[in-house]
């Protein structure tokens, strides 16, 4: 992808800060960091989201997005990390090659987890019936 930023940076024709690269998948601090340490675990062959990526690629991305955690949290002393996919726009997602966040955690970093909504009546049993027909 000619156009593609993460595609620049695996070429390294434009510059990060790496942290990790291998046969399948390239790790770079993010640039605008949730906490410091924040790395961003991308597979080289570009696909826009998760559901896009062939399954080998899944493997290698969330089996080195254990490693980096490990890394990234001796590192920085974190007290613990969140991994996070943005998978589309309504997601947060703002760049179009598919990635994973390593964010480490710290006790007090004031972050807060995201709200939780209760079902009402009989919807999760009515969701639950949708998602178990497509699987
Ligand atoms: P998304 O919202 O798509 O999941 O996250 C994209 C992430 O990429 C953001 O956290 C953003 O800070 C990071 N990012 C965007 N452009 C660059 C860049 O040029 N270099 C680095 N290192 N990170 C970037
Ligand atoms: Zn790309």
């Amino acid at each position: 992808m000619d156009d593609c930023i993460f595609c620049k940076i695996i070429k390294g024709e434009i510059p990060c800060q790496k942290v990790y690269e291998d046969d399948k998948v390239f790790c770079f601090l993010d640039i605008n960091p949730v906490n410091p340490g924040h790395t961003l675990v991308v597979p080289k062959t570009h696909s826009k989201q998760l559901l896009q990526m062939d399954d080998s690629d899944v493997a290698e991305v969330f089996q080195c997005a254990k490693k980096i955690a490990a890394a990234v949290v001796t590192g920085v002393g974190a007290d613990g990390f969140n991994i996070g996919m943005n998978n589309e726009a309504a997601a947060g997602q703002a760049v179009w090659h598919a990635h994973v966040h390593v964010i480490p955690r710290f006790g007090n970093d004031g972050l807060r987890h995201w709200p939780g909504k209760p079902y009402q009546d009989n919807q999760a049993k009515e969701i639950q019936d949708r998602i178990l027909k497509l699987l």
